[in-house]
């Protein structure tokens, strides 16, 4: 028997790779601090467990509609409406298991073979592993550190082409934590509104960000009909295994995802819909004292991220992750990131396992309590003689 050569060509995330090495090194008995993790170490909010729980006892257990329950479409409509500046009804949403299936579902819908597709470098492997699996042509542009992790404009301008079905989008970012600025994505929208492309705006870290609130390419005149949001509970409410996110899109889009759903996973689980509805209509308190903390720890792994030789940090403007340029310790970032983990017993991850730009740089996800953090900035500090 044989896979399909389309199988080959998918990629993984390589944080479960680093996480089972760090896994292995405990077994031996090491103590690993985790910062490779993209996942928020809070519990979820326990207003939106008792309504998962709730909702288990009300007998919400059952096979649910396609595109999510109208109740929770509706409210999620009204959400985005106000936080975008846009108008959004329930049809235009779907409902999904998490953030990611939108990425799956709507580059299926949309991309043939040949069709490129502009995208970030260094962002999150699942956009390129998607374009390669479906044959379209990935169309990098890289990201640059001087311009806080934003695009060069002349050089997006200059990659869009008559082929470009698709460009995506993320802001804030992973790796970078970087926020495409307003003026950016004026810009971009200017430069796209006459295109016959779609927009994937992956914004499932929109309410992580530190000073100046992410705004949506969905927001500029003439976008929206041309905009996928990408949004969800895994980060905002640390959610991340419930399995629950959404895509609002236009209708003709989203009844090409609703059939995609038909086909693959059925309906997204019917209690967890209503935990996410009290997540999304219940008290934000939650949200805002974590970005704080989120906060407090940027300030002290920026910092404690500078004071190692070799390594130079931007101060990230969302997300919780950390980006440093390490070009200054003159290893490899990959060989680096192998180091610190087996020495310093730290797991991080290297930058070009999210893109070839990404060389040169490690990413830490600050998702780990505040004295971990700085121990782990201790521990490298302590083995930095072995580069410096
Ligand atoms: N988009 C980006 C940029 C992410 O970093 C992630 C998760 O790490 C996702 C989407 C997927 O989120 P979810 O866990 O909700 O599928």
């Amino acid at each position: 028997m044989r896979l399909a050569a389309s199988v080959s060509r998918l990629q993984t995330e390589s944080a479960y790779e680093v996480l089972a090495k760090a896994r292995a090194l405990e077994a031996q008995g090491k103590r690993v601090i985790h910062l490779e993790i993209g996942e928020p170490d809070f519990p979820t909010p326990p207003h939106v467990v008792a309504a998962g729980k709730q909702a288990l006892d009300e007998g919400w257990t059952k096979y649910g509609p396609t595109p999510g329950f109208p109740e929770f479409r509706e409210a999620i409509a009204a959400d985005v409406s106000r936080t975008r500046g846009i108008t959004v009804a329930a049809e235009n949403v779907c409902v999904v298991p998490g953030g990611k299936p939108i990425i799956f579902f709507t580059m299926m819908a949309l991309l043939e073979p040949g069709d490129e597709v502009v995208y970030p470098n260094p962002s999150f492997p699942i956009y390129e592993s998607m374009i390669r699996y479906l044959e379209a042509v990935p169309v990098p542009i890289p990201l640059v550190e001087s311009r806080g992790f934003s695009f060069d404009l002349d050089t997006f301008r200059d990659r869009l082409s008559s082929k470009t079905r698709l460009v995506i989008l993320n802001s804030p970012a992973n790796p970078t934590g970087g926020v495409i600025p307003r003026d950016d994505l004026a810009r971009m929208a200017a430069m796209l509104r006459e295109r016959d492309v779609m927009v994937l705006s992956d914004e499932i870290y929109r309410r992580i960000w530190y000073e100046t609130e992410p705004s949506s390419i969905a927001s500029f005149e003439g976008m929206a009909g041309k905009t996928i949001i990408l949004d969800g509970f895994s980060k905002t409410y640390a959610m991340t295994g419930w399995r629950l996110g959404y895509g609002v899109m236009p209708v003709w889009l989203a009844n090409a995802v609703n059939m995609l759903t038909v086909n693959s996973n059925s309906c997204t689980a019917s209690f967890t819909q209503r935990a996410g509805l009290a997540a999304l209509t219940g008290p934000q308190d939650g949200v805002a004292a974590m970005v704080a903390e989120f906060r407090r720890r940027r300030d002290a792994i920026v910092k404690g991220l500078n004071e190692i030789p070799g390594f130079t940090c931007l101060s990230p403007s969302g997300a919780f992750y950390a980006f440093p340029n390490v070009t200054g310790t003159g290893m490899p970032s990959k060989a680096l990131a192998d180091l610190i983990l087996n020495e310093a017993g730290v797991a991080c991850l290297n930058g070009g396992s999210f893109g070839q730009y990404g060389d040169g740089y490690l990413r830490f996800s600050y998702a780990n309590s505040l004295p971990n953090i700085l121990e782990a900035m201790d521990r490298i500090r302590s083995i930095s003689t072995r580069w410096h």
